[in-house]
């Protein structure tokens, strides 16, 4: 007599869905094994088989009572993974609910894209093929697990001792810590209190050797067997970083995950990782959610930089994710920056200075060395001689211009900073008025002149410049305004004989590319270095002594309110970029060519006064009711007319008045167009909500969301394309 098969239980799981199927929480399934949360499996849903993520053992109370007799069945287990552990379904439940996404969208887009594509078989194999990357030498254990499929897989591997704490580390020299290393480091020993309770502002000036207290920190956590994360805003400008990490930490596994990444290495280094077995991850935003068995300690360098949030769909902060994680796994968070975003820098303001207190700031205000920061002149254009009516000013003014010369002639490098790619933002006919406009947005579209293009940045639709004007006939059509390829062909004009280079995203779209025009820069082949803004962060240039920011003025009047923060972190950090030499760096200088050459902005650069400005920018911000004093989210609709995406927002308002009401202190403000109102012919509006309050502003939105979807499939219809919550937005 053969015994009875298990009776099969619930269990719940989440799938991708998208947002607007308003499937928000795990579905049931059944499962005649037992299966841990965190285990991956393939699941039927609709008419596909899906990846899905066990969220729990027992139904999803949430998902309603759905009687057992419809439930499907789970298809299969991916065995030999061990079960993602329950700090990681935390960090991707907390982000799901704080940025109003869907749980089934958050969990699986922070997999591996490869993972969530592959069915048992596959999976079965390409673990085959791993075995060697993802195990430490010694650990046999994979091999009992395989053999009993019964018994759910444990994450036998990750409880092993790091086995590469055995492999003896090859000396590298390194360097006696300046004094304000040492008391930095002395504070991270201490903590006080759980770790991760009280994260660390590490706020110090470029090269005041911020990237050798991270590295120190590392150490401390490897020694004691734990794995590090470190997260960079963007890998690819990075390279010095991993080449320094490598060296340092010669013998250890050291794993970089970013989008870069083809999807098998991705996948690697995401085992690695998961498997414990990796020690140091070097990743950008989306490694935040990398699962780590042993993590002893997360660092997130540049802390201010915007590209730690995520732009699309689920539109997380990594940093501030890193930060919640840390409390969460009770381990060390390192935020550095030389100009902290003003979120970080209140927090770390202690209360008695006007601040939050929440984090404790590590201040490092001196450079390394002799190596002072660059003398500031700050260029008045508003006296330079006047010109003819209708004539162009120069690139760069006269005195400017002297200044770049004297250091070619002193074989030293100057760095042009420009934050607009293209030749021309626009042309124009003068006859007739024409402007060459995208049809399909609400933008100007660009002149590249090296293969004689009008380009859209905003939907990429390119034509070949028109011989003339197509209104009128007129051949005399001439670009207006200048970008980086028109600055670099003004500069080699004006500098006879000089070698002008350029780094910018249309140069540099080519893998190695970058590194390439680096290196020319590096062995002294440039003399002029023409830039975005791409070329300001973290590059370790020796030979510039010259920085300038010849059209840095539009930031100041921008109406984004994070634009000055921005700028002035720009500038900074540019001007970083100078003198790193001790021989030459007595002389550096950084010229900001201005029409407001008294702006606060311009007079705390001038100083290298971050806080001064901090504490102007916190002012306004207070007086505005702006972050960090307020909580922002901006409801985004995009829509076939504009009127359609308005008429949504407005219907939204109505909706949840009553909800706004009953909460209390929050604002809705009316729809607007967003800044580019029209981009591939589509029409965006989005409307702000404002609290004081974050938990206020959260339940709100965790309130609004089911009465926003339902309004959604409503305006279907009439015209609603998509629409999105955007919590704490970086742009508004
Ligand atoms: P940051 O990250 O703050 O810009 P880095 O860590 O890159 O600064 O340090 C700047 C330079 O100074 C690097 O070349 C680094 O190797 C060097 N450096 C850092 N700390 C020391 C030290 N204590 N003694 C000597 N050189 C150091
Ligand atoms: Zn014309
Ligand atoms: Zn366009």
């Amino acid at each position: 007599m053969s015994a009875h098969p298990p009776s099969p239980s619930r269990v719940a799981v989440v799938v991708e869905a998208p947002q607007h199927s308003g499937l928000w929480g795990a579905l049931d399934y059944l499962s005649t094994q037992p299966l841990q949360p965190g285990t991956l499996v393939r699941v039927p849903l609709g008419r596909r088989v899906v990846t899905g993520v066990v969220w729990q053992a027992g139904a999803d109370s949430a998902a309603g009572e759905v009687a057992e007799q419809d439930l499907k069945a789970v298809i299969e287990v991916l065995d030999g993974l061990p079960p993602l552990p329950d700090a990681w379904r935390q960090l991707v439940k907390f982000a799901s609910a704080y940025y109003q996404r869907s749980l089934g969208e958050m969990a699986l887009m922070v997999l591996p894209p490869e993972l969530r594509q592959l069915d048992a078989l596959q999976w079965g194999r390409r673990l085959k093929r791993l075995d060697k990357v993802i195990s430490p030498p010694e650990a046999t254990p994979k091999r009992r697990r395989k053999a009993s499929a019964e018994v759910p897989p444990e994450p036998a591997c990750t409880q092993e001792p790091p086995a590469s704490a055995a492999v003896p580390l090859p000396p590298v020299p390194l360097p006696v810590l300046t004094e304000q290393q040492a008391q930095a480091l002395a504070q991270l020993a201490i903590a006080g209190g759980p770790p991760g309770d009280k994260p660390f502002l590490l706020w110090g000036s470029t090269g005041s050797g911020k990237t050798e207290v991270y590295l120190r920190q590392a150490q401390r956590a490897l020694d004691e067997g734990r794995q590090v994360l470190m997260m960079v805003p963007e890998i690819n400008l990075t390279p010095q970083l991993e080449a320094r990490v490598a060296e340092r930490f010669a013998g250890r596994h050291i794993v970089s995950l970013h989008s870069g990444l083809t999807p098998a290495q991705r996948l690697r280094n995401w085992l690695m990782a998961h498997y414990g077995h990796a020690d140091l991850i070097l990743g950008t935003r989306l490694s935040v959610f990398t699962p780590l068995p042993r993590l002893g300690l997360i660092v997130v360098d540049e802390e201010h930089d915007p590209s730690y949030k995520q732009q699309d769909g689920a539109r997380y902060s990594a940093r501030d994710l890193a930060v919640y994680r840390a409390r969460l796994e009770k381990v060390p968070v390192i935020l550095g920056s030389a100009t902290p975003s003003l979120e970080s820098w209140y927090n770390a303001l202690p209360e008695a200075e006007g601040g939050a207190g929440r984090y404790v700031r590590l201040a490092m205000p001196a450079r390394v060395g002799d190596g002072d920061m660059p003398r500031v002149r700050v260029l008045d254009l508003s006296r330079a001689p006047k010109l003819p009516r209708g004539q162009e000013p120069p690139p760069v003014a006269r005195e400017l211009l002297a200044a770049i010369t004297q250091r070619i002639e002193q074989g030293e490098q100057s760095l042009v900073l420009l934050n607009r790619r293209g030749y021309a933002p626009v042309l124009h006919c003068s006859d007739c008025g024409w402007k060459s406009g995208c049809p399909h947005c609400s933008a100007w579209r660009v002149f590249h002149k090296v293969d004689r293009t009008l380009r859209c940045h905003h939907c990429g639709f390119t034509e070949r410049v028109p011989r003339a004007c197509p209104d009128c006939g007129n051949t005399d059509i001439h670009p207006v305004g200048r970008g980086t390829e028109r600055l670099e062909e003004q500069l080699a004009e004006a500098l006879p004989g000089a070698r002008v280079g350029r780094i910018d995203a249309d140069v540099t779209k080519h893998k190695g590319a970058l590194e390439e025009r680096l290196a020319t820069v590096h062995a002294g082949e440039v003399d002029v270095l023409v830039g975005t803004q791409m070329v300001a962060k973290g590059h370790d240039f020796r030979r510039i002594t010259l920085v300038a920011a010849v059209n840095p003025d539009a930031a100041l009047f921008a109406s984004d309110f994070r634009a000055a923060e921005r700028q002035f972190a720009l500038l900074l950090q540019a001007a970083g970029r100078a003198g790193r030499d001790a021989d030459v760096a007595g002389h550096s200088e950084m010229w900001v060519q201005t029409w407001h050459p008294t702006h606060p902005l311009y007079q705390a650069l001038s100083r290298y006064d971050y806080a001064d400005f901090a504490a102007q920018q916190l002012k306004e911000r207070e007086m505005a009711g702006l972050p960090p004093y307020a909580s922002l989210a901006m409801l985004r609709a995009e829509a076939k007319t504009q009127e359609a995406a308005v008429a949504f927002l407005n219907e939204a308002i109505e909706a949840v008045a009553h909800l706004a009401e009953a909460l209390g202190g929050i604002t809705l403000y009316p729809p607007v167009p967003t800044p580019v109102q029209r981009v591939a012919n589509v029409e965006r509006a989005q409307l702000m909500v404002e609290s004081p309050s974050r938990p206020a502003l959260q339940r709100f939105l965790s309130q609004s969301q089911a009465v926003w979807l339902a309004l959604a499939q409503k305006n279907r219809r009439s015209g609603l394309i998509r629409w999105a919550v955007d919590v704490d937005p970086l742009s508004i």
